[in-house]
């Protein structure tokens, strides 16, 4: 159980302490046969018996240095452990910050560590989310768009700017494409949404809250102009409202009282950028923080994709290029340009395949996910069934084959569900559900055709 510490008692009975106050939503209890290994001085991993070797060489030594930096930035790190489990695959979201004990995916287990800082996110929930709580699920946008500004304040000082922007720019294009997909004037498009009877709360668990968020405290992150100034007050804010739920107008008001000179200057009423708009008003943000220190890693990856999109290849200047210190993102901002110039000319996603097996034999669910994109979208027969491994090896077939087949435009808005069925046929993915499905998953059709549905013909 995510606890201070825990006992066992005769009779197979445990007992939990938390000393720490938190919100309800945040207690959660896992049963099984698991087993913990450490990797640092108040981390451990637990996993069942079968992933814990692999759970501890790929976290070994790496998450002190992430919560170093977090309370470098935003001040003591209050919850003493920090503890991973691994759950089954059936597990349906990346990972769930828990307190002292994060519930994660397996899939981030890529085996080359290229996924570790995927935990970032979960342990910046340390402070914003966990500490600092918002008091409805109205205002998500405080837990996660300040989450997402505190992962990337740590990327920023572990990895550097420009790796930052380039996954602050992958997260934009999410965020573009959710507003494409809903309409920009949807209403759950705003920071601050109106949950009402006939609004599934699962809907308002969408990039907005995230991504639009992120925006925001960027925005007033602007408006200081000083970075060093800027994470003092995160500190101040945590140090204000921690073991609180609070709601947006808390947060702003502190912002303003904290920063007089901005107040007096009337920054929350600045036309187009209104506070009030920002929260009440659907629609794409009125203010992108800058990410151009991402095209130094950008510019090499459409480089890279522009000559493997040639009729003829340049195999002189495709070589000249060395990918293999390329990280995660920038694999997959290559990997997206690459589909984007889909299907190339004939023959090329072959000798691409074989030119980097580190991408299309790679075990990182992110790039998993785009080369199988790429194959379907080349037609590349004699690789689908990595494809139809990738669809099997997920607890929602369906729902990734609508991811798959959605990103390389396959479906259209006339036939999605013919569509999908004739893609399934031929991948010999079944409309089924594993009966050990998350009770989420099993709602969560994704505009699907019915997991119950009989064969489609
Ligand atoms: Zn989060």
């Amino acid at each position: 159980m995510s606890a201070t510490s825990w006992e066992k008692q005769k009779d197979n009975t445990f007992v939990f302490k938390m000393s720490q106050p938190i919100p309800s939503y945040l207690i959660a209890l896992a049963v099984g046969d698991i087993v913990s290994a450490d990797v640092g001085p108040r981390s451990r991993v637990w996993a069942e018996p079968c992933l814990i070797e692999a759970a501890k060489k790929e976290y070994d030594g790496v998450i002190e240095e992430f919560l170093t930096v977090g309370e470098k930035l935003f001040g003591p790190y209050v919850w003493g452990r920090y503890d991973i489990l691994f759950m089954p695959p059936s597990f349906p979201f990346g990972g769930m910050e828990n307190p002292c004990l994060t519930f994660v995916t397996p899939c981030l287990l890529a085996g080359d560590r290229s996924l570790v800082d995927v935990i970032i996110h979960e342990i910046s929930h340390s402070w914003f989310g966990n500490l600092v709580t918002n008091a409805t699920w109205g205002e998500f946008w405080l837990n996660e768009g300040f989450t997402m500004y505190a992962q990337r304040r740590i990327s920023t000082e572990v990895y550097g700017s420009a790796y930052t922007c380039l996954e602050a720019a992958t997260g934009r294009a999410l965020l573009r494409q959710h507003m494409d997909n809903t309409g920009e004037d949807h209403p759950l498009n705003k920071l601050r949404v109106v949950i009402e009877p006939g609004v599934n709360p699962d809907d308002t668990y969408n990039e907005t809250p995230y991504e639009k968020g992120y925006c925001f405290v960027s925005y007033l992150a602007h408006l200081v102009g000083d970075q060093n100034k800027f994470d003092a007050f995160l500190q101040a804010y945590v140090n204000q409202f921690k073991f609180q739920s609070i709601t947006a107008d808390d947060t702003l008001g502190f912002f303003l009282e904290y920063f007089p000179e901005l107040k007096e200057k009337g920054v929350e009423s600045i036309p187009g950028f209104e506070f009030d708009r920002w929260l009440n008003t659907p629609g794409w943000p009125p203010y992108l923080p800058d990410l151009s220190p991402g095209e130094q890693l950008m510019k090499p990856a459409d480089e890279l994709a522009e000559l493997w999109a040639a009729d003829s290849l340049n195999m002189e200047a495709i070589e000249a290029v060395d990918i293999t210190a390329w990280r995660t993102y920038q694999l997959v901002y290559f990997l997206d340009q690459v589909l984007q110039k889909s299907p190339l000319p004939e023959g090329n996603v072959e000798r691409l395949s074989n030119m980097y097996p580190k991408i299309s034999k790679a075990l990182n669910a992110e790039l998993r996910l785009r080369w199988c994109q790429i194959v379907l979208k080349n037609n590349l027969e004699a690789e689908y069934s990595k494809v139809k491994d990738f669809l099997h090896s997920q607890v929602r077939p369906w729902a990734a084959l609508c991811t798959l087949l959605v990103h390389v435009q396959f479906i259209t808005h006339q036939y999605p569900q013919v569509l999908l069925c004739r893609a399934a046929l031929h991948l010999s993915i079944h409309p089924s559900t594993h009966p050990s499905t998350h009770p989420p998953v099993c709602t969560d059709s994704g505009g699907c055709p019915d997991p119950g549905a009989g064969p489609c013909t």
